[in-house]
């Protein structure tokens, strides 16, 4: 039997994917949601949002949770998928997931970023012995354990913060000597007994046998390395957007973000982009969902066209 074609395939179920699902639902199109369970979201793996319009506190992983539900009220169809590939066939797209084929008039990725690595000795050695990207996951092996938490941003010092909870010490070790987190994160940590920083370091090499048992750090000024004892090692320093698997398909910046313009057309006609796959100024989740919200509008519009149908 022949597959019927989809409006539209979005392609990931974060922020911005739910959202361009729960707006591609109420405008009544045949929209399929495609969401892998091999890469864990940024947001699913926030300890704690503090900053989304209207909610005033809640985990990443209950956000996610009401903005699924939601969506499904108005009846999006959620599929488990990786997508493979993504290829334009005599007009429509072809998207290839492990278990086929789905054949659609556009397609929204919103496939999110995933942890940058520092690529130093020890890294991938001890992933799961020590190392770990991820606190909400990992932070509760490591209590009254020392940790170093490498990053500035607002992920590490979010992340230190929420680590302290566990941790006998948290010592973020930072390649500057000012933080890039917001204000308010920097008070809070700052004002935290539990954490110490090492300022214009960079971690050279992470130590151990079975586990992690100490990092080598290095003074980026003096060029001085000391040995810091410690058994957990989380790393944040910053994210690599998911869109590998588009080959060539559209444009990408130089770190493989997805160029579009302001309703989300990508350079692949029919292909829009939502959230922290695209290159954009602030990667937040208020900013995914008006992404989302945006790009389902433009490929609701776009297959409104294709099909000749003209509202008056
Ligand atoms: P980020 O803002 O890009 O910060 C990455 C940090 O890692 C920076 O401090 C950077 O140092 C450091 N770094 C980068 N490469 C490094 C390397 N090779 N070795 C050592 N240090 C390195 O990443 P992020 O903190 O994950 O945040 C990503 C986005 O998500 C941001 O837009 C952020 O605002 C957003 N976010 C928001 C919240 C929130 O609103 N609560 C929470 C989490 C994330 P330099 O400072 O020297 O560049």
């Amino acid at each position: 039997m022949k597959q019927e074609t989809y409006d539209s395939v979005i392609i990931g179920a974060g922020p911005a994917g739910l959202t361009a699902g729960i707006y591609a639902s109420r405008a009544r199109m045949k929209v399929l949601l495609l969401e892998s369970y091999i890469v864990m979201g940024q947001a699913t793996m926030t300890d704690m949002i503090e900053n989304y319009p209207g909610v005033i506190k809640s985990s990443g992983f209950d956000l996610i949770d009401i903005l699924k539900k939601q969506a499904e009220t108005f009846g999006l169809e959620c599929r488990p998928g990786t997508v493979k590939n993504v290829l334009l066939q005599d007009g429509s797209w072809n998207v290839e997931d492990e278990s086929g084929v789905y054949q659609t008039h556009s397609v929204i990725v919103a496939t999110g970023a995933c942890s940058k690595k520092l690529n130093i000795p020890g890294e991938t050695e001890f992933l799961g012995k020590g190392v770990s990207y991820c606190a909400t996951c990992d932070g509760a092996f490591f209590r009254d354990k020392d940790i170093i938490v490498v990053g500035g941003g607002d992920t590490a010092v979010e992340e230190a913060l929420f680590l302290t909870r566990f941790g006998k010490k948290v010592t973020v070790v930072h390649r500057r000597n000012s933080l890039r987190a917001a204000k308010i994160l920097q008070e809070r940590a700052f004002a935290n007994k539990k954490i110490e920083f090492i300022w214009q370091s960079k971690i050279k090499t992470i130590n151990g046998s079975q586990k992690v048992e100490s990092v080598s750090v290095e003074n980026i000024e003096t060029g001085k390395i000391q040995d810091v004892a410690c058994e957990g090692v989380f790393i944040f320093v910053g994210w690599q957007p998911n869109t590998g698997f588009l080959k060539g398909t559209v444009n990408l910046d130089e770190k493989g973000g997805i160029l579009t313009d302001s309703a989300m057309n990508t350079s692949g006609k029919g292909m829009f982009a939502a959230g922290d796959c695209r290159k954009k100024l602030l990667h937040q989740v208020v900013t995914a969902c008006g992404d989302g919200a945006v790009a389902a509008y433009s490929a609701g519009q776009y297959v409104d066209e294709l099909k000749g149908i003209v509202y008056k």
